[in-house]
């Protein structure tokens, strides 16, 4: 019998079961019958996949073998390890002579299939029956404690460990740290590992991951040093570990130690090596790494897509996106989320649409995550109304599809839409979430309507426990202060906890722009000063704000400030999408390829609306300058080029969508109503608060922003 074990190769397993059934039918089935228990068992060990489980499961039925513990354990293991932990329990419940190994075969298999919770039962139900676990057995639990962050259960456990004095045993410990590492409980882990009498890589790579995966980039590196002093070079899985630090100066200096113990060429750890540079924004470097890799697999494609997406540059991930098309990789949900998520990002629209067809074609129109990353994308184009279709579509929403769809209301302006949809959501039983809130207090604060957005954020603490952050707070402070109500939005500020950030106070100061109230200004301004924001912006606003009041020495000493602090203004881009392709234009960008043909075109434009009675706001502009710089300067703001370059490029008529990394400045907004006017089009202006939709003359925004 046993010939037959070595005959059939590991890797033909199935020929081995086809084989052995021959055999039994065979004449022979008398001879081989009394040795079968082995040949089933040896076979079990091999078995992958469930159609060939099935049969040998029904042979052993048949052979009236299925009360054989050694075979039901076996089976139990099996289905376990194909995921089919039902079956698994059955045979388990069925098992009249269960042994030690029976409860420790089903457990393992319940914790490796994620299902904690029974795992956990299981063992209880093991110690209340006085069946004494072994090494195994507890190793096999405790990964359930911390997975389900349950420290005071986890560490019964370890206690029940100590109490019946198994000894050292390093698989256990190593559970043990590992169990503590999950649950964050690092000084306990070392505890354990520095008393280890014996440890093995596994118990190195669980303290190095464990330090590294709870952010002490130090220690993790201390630890790797401390196990190289130790003799142990370390594996795969200790560099994936070190790598996931997102630490370029980590992560660089482990490239090239990796390249020198002869990793480099390891799937696993290029990909991880990938993310990290990914992850630390070195995006070229990711993209080498990427091109090394010899057997691209899709895992490796999306985190590139990722990557590529993240850096924002649109055109590389598109051409990417292309290439993945072109080399016929199978898209799953998460490269067509991330793709769908980079489009409504750039507010690429065209792009968007075509991914929505191969969303369809790929049959993941019904996937719920997919499906939100879709009415996501037409909400963030504006497109409300084909948001509105699919998210009708769709059968099964998540939160995820209800907050896009009252996202997307909120910022183009449809308030009383975005609390009609938020009631509806809560009538038909689903929970808003703390991300709701937010895109509902903003659509009542960008649409006014105070009294609406006091109740629900009222509700939201009362009915729907729901602790407010700080975005919440920044919603509501908005809303009462763009009102006129500046002394509750004050008051509301001086409440809040957590203590307001930088955003409180700027949209504060705006309001006290708004309404003009200057002394509540030069007030707010000089504790916004004391909290040293680090953006330019701030500057900008709180120099206004001097300057409208005339306090002119004021004004330019947070322009001083803005100087001396070093701090640049963050560059504004625009974008535009033309037949698929967007065009970027940075403000000032005079080396721009198409810039000769614009500037040429915006002098036309310029005569054209002032003539309709357009007169440039030179306040928009900071600078220490002439009037004539001023208005050059303002001349040169990055939407003005790519709405001067829409303007050239597309056809009569064509709505004009431009998407702006930074808030619109006045003065835009203002050439934005007559360009409207003027030239009979649609702009839609998505900024980084709002859209803003003008046609013919006027802002879906009525000014309100
Ligand atoms: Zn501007
Ligand atoms: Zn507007």
């Amino acid at each position: 019998m046993n010939c037959i074990c070595t005959v059939a190769n590991r890797h033909f397993w199935h020929q081995k079961v086809l084989f052995f059934l021959n055999l039994k039918i065979s004449h022979k089935l008398s001879v081989i019958y009394y040795s079968t228990k082995p040949l089933h068992a040896s076979i079990l060990q091999e078995v992958k996949d469930i159609k060939p489980l099935l049969q040998v499961h029904a042979q052993i039925i048949v052979s009236n073998l299925s009360h054989n513990v050694f075979l039901c354990n076996r089976l139990i293991n099996t289905y376990a390890s194909c995921g089919l932990m039902s079956k698994a329990q059955i045979i388990f419940s069925q098992s009249l002579n269960k042994n030690l190994v029976s409860w420790t075969v089903l457990l393992s298999g319940l914790a490796k299939n994620d299902l904690f919770l029974e795992a956990i039962e299981v063992f209880y139900e093991m110690v209340v029956q006085d069946i004494r676990p072994n090494e195994i057995t507890i190793a096999s639990v405790l990964p359930a404690f911390g997975k389900l962050g349950i420290a005071l259960m986890g560490k019964s456990v370890h206690c029940y460990w100590i109490r019946h004095k198994f000894g050292d045993n390093v698989v256990v410990e190593t559970g043990l740290i590992d169990m503590y590492s999950t649950l964050g409980c690092m000084r306990i882990a070392r505890n354990l590992f520095d008393k280890m009498s014996v440890r093995n890589v596994v118990s190195w790579n669980v303290m190095i991951s464990g330090y590294s995966e709870n952010g002490y980039v130090e220690e993790a590196l201390w630890m790797f040093n401390r196990m190289r002093r130790k003799g142990f070079s370390g594996d795969v899985y200790t560099q994936m570990s070190l790598l996931s630090l997102e630490d370029l100066r980590v992560g660089s200096g482990l490239h090239s130690l990796i390249i020198k113990s002869g990793y480099e060429n390891d799937q696993l750890v290029k990909t991880a090596l990938m993310e990290m540079y990914i992850n630390c924004d070195s995006v070229n470097d990711a993209y080498c790494i990427f091109r090394e890799i010899n057997k691209k697999d899709l895992v490796a494609w999306t985190s590139m897509l990722r990557g590529l997406s993240k850096s924002g540059n649109w055109r590389r991930t598109i051409e990417h996106f292309n290439k993945m098309l072109q080399d016929q990789i199978m898209l799953d949900s998460v490269s067509l989320i991330t793709i769908l998520s980079g489009c409504s990002f750039s507010g690429a629209l065209d792009q968007g649409k075509r991914v929505h067809a191969l969303v369809i074609k790929s049959g993941f129109e019904a996937d719920i995550f997919v499906g939100s990353a879709v009415i996501d994308m037409y909400a963030n184009c504006a497109c409300m109304r084909d948001a509105r279709k699919y998210f009708e579509w769709m059968e099964e929403k998540d939160v995820a599809c209800w907050n896009a769809m009252i996202a997307g209301y909120g910022m183009i302006g449809y308030g009383n839409e975005a609390i009609e949809l938020f009631s509806k959501m809560t009538n038909l039983g689903v929970s808003p979430d703390e991300s709701t809130f937010v895109s509902v207090l903003c659509a009542c604060s960008h649409c006014g309507l105070v009294a609406q957005g006091l109740q629900i954020f009222d509700h939201m603490t009362k009915v729907w426990n729901i602790r407010p952050t700080s975005k919440h707070y920044t919603c509501v402070i908005d809303l009462l202060g763009r009102a006129g109500r500046l002394h509750d939005a004050y008051s509301l500020m001086k409440r809040m906890h957590p203590k307001p950030g930088v955003e409180v106070y700027s949209s504060l100061l705006n309001a006290c722009r708004i309404h003009r109230n200057f002394e509540r200004g030069v007030e707010i301004s000089r504790e916004l000063l004391e909290l040293k924001p680090n953006d330019a912006g701030y500057y900008v606003l709180l120099s206004n704000v001097y300057a409208l009041a005339g306090n002119w020495s004021s004004a330019r000493m947070a322009r001083k400030a803005l100087k001396s602090n070093n701090l640049k203004k963050n560059p504004g881009f625009s974008s535009v999408e033309i037949n698929g392709e967007l065009f970027t234009f940075m403000a000032s960008q005079t080396d721009h390829p198409y810039y000769k043909e614009i500037k040429e075109f915006l002098v036309g434009l310029f005569i054209n609306i002032e003539q309709a009675g357009y007169e440039p706001d030179t306040n928009s502009v900071i600078l220490d300058v002439p009037e004539d710089v001023k208005k050059d300067v303002l001349f040169h703001h990055s939407e003005k080029l790519a709405i001067a370059f829409g303007l050239m490029r597309s056809k009569p008529g064509m709505v004009i969508r431009i998407t702006k990394n930074l808030r619109i400045c006045n003065d835009c907004h203002l050439a934005c109503k007559f360009i409207s006017k003027v030239y009979g089009r649609v702009l839609v202006v998505k900024d980084a608060n709002r859209f803003h939709v003008f046609e013919d003359g006027v802002c879906s925004c009525k000014d309100w922003w």
